[in-house]
């Protein structure tokens, strides 16, 4: 089953990858800060990712890692 990483104290919060998942798969935490005061995305439905890898490609900072 494919799953993304998520580097969450590099991540800025911008929201990207939340845009461009087609399966709905990442959210920007709600109650988690990381050390630049953003709230990082994370895989909130990790079970309904497809490895399209859509997300990493997205990521202007290269903070997601797809393994299939
Ligand atoms: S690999 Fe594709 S389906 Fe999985 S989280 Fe990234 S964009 Fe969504
Ligand atoms: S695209 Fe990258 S920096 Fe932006 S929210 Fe997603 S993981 Fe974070």
């Amino acid at each position: 089953m494919p799953f993304v990483t998520i580097s969450s104290e590099r991540c800025k919060g911008c929201g990207l990858c939340v845009d461009v998942c087609p399966k709905k798969v990442l959210a920007l935490s709600t109650g988690v800060l990381n050390q630049k005061g953003f709230h990082p995305a994370e895989a909130a439905r990790p079970q309904d990712c497809i490895g399209c890898a859509f997300c990493g490609l997205m990521c202007p900072d290269v903070c997601i890692k797809v393994e299939k």
